[in-house]
């Protein structure tokens, strides 16, 4: 069982490659002023990383802290916590195998989710996608409401219409998607956007060829081993721009 202690254990270089994260995120257009990503305790299962509520371009290491699968802040945080924490702690939950959780309005996916389009693979950098994204519907759990996704019971909703997807679409809000690392969920968030406007312009031009499941599943174990090359890409390309 978590205890208090272990908002003091939070291990820095998980913290480091955290704020990275939240800068990258941002530098590459998936999160502006909102959206959130976190990373799951490596030695304490049910315990997850997460910043305060802030900007992710903002986000330093003193904005990080540690909360339980109850969304609770563990020990002193400065600052209010995100308000859509529990879109992370239930899929912690629900998901042993995740580690890292990155949740975005990243614009380029929306459309998809107010049509129940599947974002599905065009092209081999996102074959983590698989036979394509699950789809979600506050509507279907609460009615009508602000889609925010504010309570542990809407975290569980979301994270059973995930499922065993990497990613799922949130009608009218935006999505989420989760990785077995850090830097693999980074990946895919960025490349869930990527895909998304590549395959609005390839519906608009004509019937389309997804990869099929087999393919996406190769193509996506060819891509984990080689996500640290992009991350390397997208940590250089931060130099000056922001503070880690
Ligand atoms: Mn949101």
């Amino acid at each position: 069982m978590a205890t208090s202690d272990t908002a003091l254990a939070a291990p820095a270089a998980l913290v480091a490659q955290l704020v990275l994260a939240n800068h990258i995120l941002a530098a590459r257009g998936v999160v502006d002023g909102f959206g959130h990503v976190s990373a799951r305790h490596p030695s304490e299962a049910d315990v997850f990383l997460l910043s305060r509520s802030r900007a992710p371009a903002l986000v330093t290491a003193a904005d990080i802290g540690c909360y339980d699968l109850e969304g609770n802040p563990l020990g002193e945080i400065c600052g209010a916590p995100y308000l859509e924490r529990f879109i992370h702690s239930e899929i912690y939950r629900a998901r042993p195998d995740v580690m890292a959780v990155v949740h975005s309005h990243s614009p380029s996916v929306i459309p998809f989710g107010v049509t129940g389009q599947r974002l599905r693979p065009v092209f081999h950098m996102s074959g983590f996608l698989g036979s394509g994204s699950a789809h979600f519907d506050s509507r279907d759990s609460v009615g009508d409401s602000d889609l925010l996704i504010r309570s542990p019971a809407l975290g569980r909703a979301l994270a059973t219409a995930l499922g065993a997807c990497a990613c799922v679409l949130m009608r009218g809000h935006g999505s989420t998607v989760a990785g077995s690392s850090l830097q693999q969920a980074v990946y895919r968030a960025v490349y869930a956007e990527v895909n998304a406007r590549m395959q609005t312009a390839a519906m608009g031009l004509g019937p389309v060829t997804y990869l099929s499941e087999r393919e996406a599943a190769l193509a996506a174990e060819a891509n984990d081993s080689q996500t640290g090359r992009a991350w390397a890409l997208w940590e250089h390309e931060l130099a000056g721009t922001a503070e880690t």
